[in-house]
């Protein structure tokens, strides 16, 4: 049982990653109070309806007064917005910590905005679904999952042990980065896979000759494992591609490279290449799954494709 315990955590954006964070403090009692803040009404009732927090409001800066722990989950081009709004009301020591996807960006939008007298610890729990919103998310999010914490240098190091074990209370492993690395480490791991994933979809969708609804009914002989990246929020994924820029622009130029082989492999029948490459690659996968991030179940596990289609229906 963890002893890490806070009087007051103020989450600042209650969709999927802000809403999941609201459900394990309250089933691991991690703080007395949880203070919810968002952007508009209709989401701040939600998540009142869904009994989240202990307190509501759609000022930032009123979320955060007396808080000890503040935790920002908003998309990243927002985060500058939100350091300046709640910087006036911080708590001298409050720890302040974000989760969003990219960190060099998020550190040069907020580290300005905040005071000296609170202790700024960025941080990305590498832990998602395609789902956005306060219904969306679900306690046991982060259970065996990595999360990533960037601390700026001279960081006290007493409030980064504190938010390490706040996020392993949480289910989660941590890990610590500097930021320019976990944004290029998230740039293949992450961002390059929902890119391909949105090209893919993208190009199917505008195809002449192969009609939408063969893609549809055929898909899942590969495609439909791309849609489900592909469906993953826009607000979100712009921000991403916008806030790591130069690495995503990297990592899409060596992607580019091996494509071009692959696509040259195949065209002068080089089978042995092929072969070579789809061996390496799979040894890969076996690696996810030894280390426990994926299940080793056909089909990703999924149960329903065994269904008759009828009984889908119900
Ligand atoms: P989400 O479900 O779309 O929720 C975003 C939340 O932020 C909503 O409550 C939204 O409020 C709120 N918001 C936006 N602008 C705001 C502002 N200026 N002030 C206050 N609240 C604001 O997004 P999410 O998936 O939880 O992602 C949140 C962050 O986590 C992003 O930075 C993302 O990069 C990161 N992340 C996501 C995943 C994932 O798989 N989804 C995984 C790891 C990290 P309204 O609804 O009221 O507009």
């Amino acid at each position: 049982m963890s002893e890490v315990k806070f009087k007051k955590i103020a989450l600042i954006g209650i969709g999927l990653i802000g809403s999941s964070l609201a459900r394990v403090i309250r089933e691991k009692k991690l703080a007395d109070h949880i203070a919810i803040s968002t952007r508009t009404g209709t989401t701040l009732e939600r998540a009142r309806e869904l009994k989240l927090g202990d307190s509501y409001t759609t000022d930032n800066g009123k979320a955060v007064e007396d808080a000890d722990l503040v935790i920002v989950s908003v998309p990243v081009g927002s985060s500058g917005q939100v350091a300046k709004e709640i910087a006036p009301h911080l708590k001298p020591g409050a720890i302040v910590t974000d989760v969003g996807s990219t960190k060099a960006s998020v550190i040069r939008q907020m580290k300005p905005e905040l005071p000296d007298n609170v202790i700024f610890i960025p941080g990305h729990p590498i832990a998602g679904t395609e789902f956005s919103g306060p219904d969306a998310g679900f306690a046991d999010l982060f259970i065996n999952r990595w999360c990533i914490l960037t601390p700026l240098p001279n960081t006290d190091e007493k409030a980064v042990a504190k938010l390490t074990e706040f996020w392993e209370a949480c289910g989660a492993k941590v890990d610590r980065m500097d930021p320019e690395h976990h944004d290029l480490v998230l740039a293949i791991t992450s961002h390059l896979p929902h890119l391909i994933a949105y090209n893919i979809v993208g190009t199917a969708s505008d195809l002449e000759k192969v009609t939408n609804s063969e893609v549809i009914a055929y898909s899942a002989s590969g495609f439909r494992d791309f849609t489900r990246l592909a469906s993953s929020d826009p607000t979100m994924w712009r921000d991403i591609c916008l806030n790591n820029k130069d690495a995503i622009i990297e990592m899409l130029g060596r992607f580019s490279e091996d494509l071009a082989s692959l696509q040259r492999a195949i065209r002068w029948g080089d089978g042995q290449a092929l072969f070579d490459l789809f061996t390496r690659t799979r040894a890969v996968r076996r690696g996810i799954i030894d280390a426990g991030q994926e299940v080793d179940a056909p089909d990703f596990g999924r149960q329903v494709a065994r269904k008759h289609p009828e009984d889908l229906k119900k």
